[in-house]
């Protein structure tokens, strides 16, 4: 079996994956990137609306202690505290950073990066370029990548002789050697043929887990491999009850059910309508926000233009509250004729100003749907996009409970609380990116030259796990295809938008018969590019991560975010600063605990109004507040 030797693994090549390779190679460290999908085609890639950071370009009045604030509000202060202060101060570095590599951003009038308007964000604040910013940060990072092996060959006369990619390349054990990270192990997809890695520190940044949804706005990677690896390495997951559906995913034709309709269209001016042609998110707007959104059409509108003497329009509250809005509409029978409501940018802006602020959102329609949206009014609808859960990290150096393994982007948890906040994904990547890389970097140092060893009994292990598939063939079992659409279909329609105890339960009774079938999922042909066989292996952590969805949808009782129970409608203090805590309990099966979320630090506690933290928290713990405590 092919072999490499590395310090630092970086599982995945997004924006998060990229950023901690850089980093570990820039500490002098042997890094190796490897990517399931063909380097550069991450979900990164399709990242539309931008990226947040507080850099007052647009309005001076924007700072980290603002953007913290939106951030934790976002979130119904359930974040991480101290990954979200991390974030907000670093993050305006981290893009400046990346216009050193080489990016460029969209500008304003003087030449400086441009931001733009989103959903919770007090100020524009979305670095971005037009609806294509994940590519430009993508093929920054990539070709910062390429300069590093330029560098390299300089020296050694080898371009890979400290940062290698390895592309089509699928982990699917992560090894470990009293107690800690050893090495990893996978497959070339094209050729079926398997490889090991040995390195001391492992970062995952595999991104998410939509792919166990039937409608989603995620892409066939997104089958939650690193929450799987991370558990059955001995690591925990947090938050995981709480999936972002985001309001706008296109709902017609069939076909392309899930695509996003990036947020900008909003942060743009565009507004929602229901079939009697009414902007009903004025309906829609919650206790907790209401000083801060516009009560009449009139004001909103003027928030485009004057952002400082009137309140943003309600189509821009966080994501959660306008996806529950659309469906209560579509549920009251106000929807689109395909189930959705309209969203309307053709009478806001004019057809060449939507060409060149939104070209993907008008080819992406033309194309798919036929619907000019320079004229026409698009019909949307909720779709899986975003697991706000993920690895429970220490948050200075991203480590996770193994030792040697590390997590960020979107497979870590805590940073987003109990929702994200559009933006803040992209901005996540690159602070936590440089984070991983520096923290594996350093516990490798602090290893001074002693790596745990794989033990061959695991690799063998690995190698028979992965041709099960195979042998099931001739005992008769079932086609994966059959059951990943039985798993998407439960928990679309059980643990999706809107929980009720009864059909989560339900959906846990479906889950273990899943669980059985997929033990013995079968596929025929060769291992040279088999679908049916990734998908095969691709299963067992869609499963695996679905059970933590539902076992932690049914535990917590209240509504926060993007977890809403029909049982328990509001929001409940009591459970704020309660997080649910995953562990694996053998292949199949998860643990769950309750465990309490660490208090804030008095003086970021002090960024909030005490009347505001009271719609949160409880009278006890604002003991500690300035005023609370007055
Ligand atoms: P990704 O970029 O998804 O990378 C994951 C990598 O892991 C891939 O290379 C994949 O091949 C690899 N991988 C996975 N499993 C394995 C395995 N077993 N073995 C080897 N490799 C593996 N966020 C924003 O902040 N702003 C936006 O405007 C925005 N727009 C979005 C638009 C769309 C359509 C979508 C879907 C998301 C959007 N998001 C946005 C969210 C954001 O893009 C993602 O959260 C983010 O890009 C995730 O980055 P990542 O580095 O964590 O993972």
């Amino acid at each position: 079996m092919e072999r490499h030797e590395y310090d630092v693994i970086v599982i995945g090549a997004g924006g998060a994956g990229l950023r901690a390779a850089i980093e570990a190679r820039m500490q002098g460290k042997r890094t190796a990137i490897i990517s399931k999908s063909l380097f550069g085609k991450a979900h990164t890639v399709m990242a539309e609306g931008g990226c947040a950071a507080s850099m007052g370009n647009v309005n001076p009045n924007d700072n980290w202690m603002v953007h913290y604030r939106d951030t934790m509000r976002g979130g119904k202060f359930l974040n991480n505290w101290r990954m979200a202060e991390l974030h907000a101060k670093e993050a305006p570095d981290r893009v400046w950073e990346l216009e050193t590599y080489g990016a460029l951003f969209d500008r304003t009038k003087d030449g400086k990066i441009s931001q733009r308007n989103f959903g919770g964000h007090t100020y524009p604040r979305l670095a971005h370029v037009g609806d294509r910013t994940g590519l430009e940060m993508i093929r920054t990072l990539q070709q910062k990548v390429v300069s590093l092996q330029q560098e390299d060959y300089r020296e050694t006369g080898d371009y890979e002789a400290n940062i290698r990619v390895f592309h089509e390349t699928t982990i699917t054990e992560l090894f470990k050697a009293d107690g800690k990270i050893a090495g990893c192990f996978g497959y070339y997809r094209s050729t079926g043929k398997f490889v090991r890695f040995d390195a001391p520190a492992i970062v995952l940044a595999t991104g998410g887990v939509g792919k166990s949804y039937q409608v989603t706005s995620n892409s066939w990677e997104y089958t939650g491999d690193g929450h799987a690896l991370a558990l059955r390495a001995g690591a925990t997951l947090i938050n995981m009850e709480f999936l972002q559906f985001h309001p706008t995913g296109m709902v017609w034709p069939p076909s392309v059910k899930g695509i996003l309709v990036t947020e900008s269209v909003r942060g743009d001016g565009g507004v929602l309508r229901n079939s009697e042609g009414e902007r009903f998110m004025f309906n829609y707007v919650p206790d907790v926000f209401k000083d801060q959104y516009a009560t009449t059409e009139e004001e909103g509108d003027r928030w485009y233009t004057d952002a400082d003497n009137n309140r943003r329009p309600p189509e821009l509250l966080p994501r959660d509250e306008v996806a529950r809005a659309i469906n209560s509409e579509v549920k009251a029978g106000r929807g689109s004729p395909h189930g959705g409501v309209f969203l309307d940018i053709a009478s806001r802006l004019s057809p060449e100003e939507i060409q060149k602020r939104l070209p993907s959102m008008y080819h992406q329609f033309k194309e798919l749907a036929d619907v000019d949206i320079t004229k026409e009014p698009m019909e949307v609808g909720p779709t899986c996009h975003y697991v706000m859960g993920g690895v429970e990290v220490e948050p200075d150096t991203t480590m996770s409970t193994v030792p040697g393994l590390f997590a960020a982007g979107e497979v870590a948890g805590g940073m987003h609380g109990s929702n994200r906040l559009g933006g803040n994904s992209l901005s996540d990547l690159l602070v936590f990116g440089r984070r991983a890389g520096m923290g594996a970097a350093e516990y490798v140092d602090g290893l001074a030259g002693v790596r745990p060893a794989v033990r061959i009994d695991d690799v063998a292990a690995a190698e028979q796990r992965a041709l099960l598939p195979f042998s099931s063939a001739t005992e008769g079992g079932e086609n994966p295809f059959v059951v990943q659409l039985e798993l998407q279909k439960t928990m679309n329609d059980l643990v999706g938008i809107i929980r009720k105890a009864d059909e989560m339960e339900m959906a846990l009774k479906k889950l273990e018969d899943i669980a059985t079938r997929t033990r013995t999922v079968s596929v025929v042909g060769h291992r040279e590019f088999n679908p049916g066989w990734h998908l095969a292996l691709d299963l067992r952590n869609m499963l695996l991560v679905s059970l933590c969805v539902a076992k932690a949808a049914l535990e917590r009782q209240e509504s926060r975010g993007g977890h809403t129970r029909d049982d328990y409608p509001a929001m409940d203090s009591d459970w704020r600063h309660v997080l649910l805590v995953l562990s694996a309990l053998g292949e199949d099966n998860v643990e769950l605990v309750r465990k309490e979320q660490v208090a804030m630090r008095p003086e970021l506690l002090d960024l909030f109004e005490l009347d505001e933290l009271k719609k949160y928290y409880t009278g006890e713990e604002l003991g500690g507040h300035r005023a609370g405590s007055a």
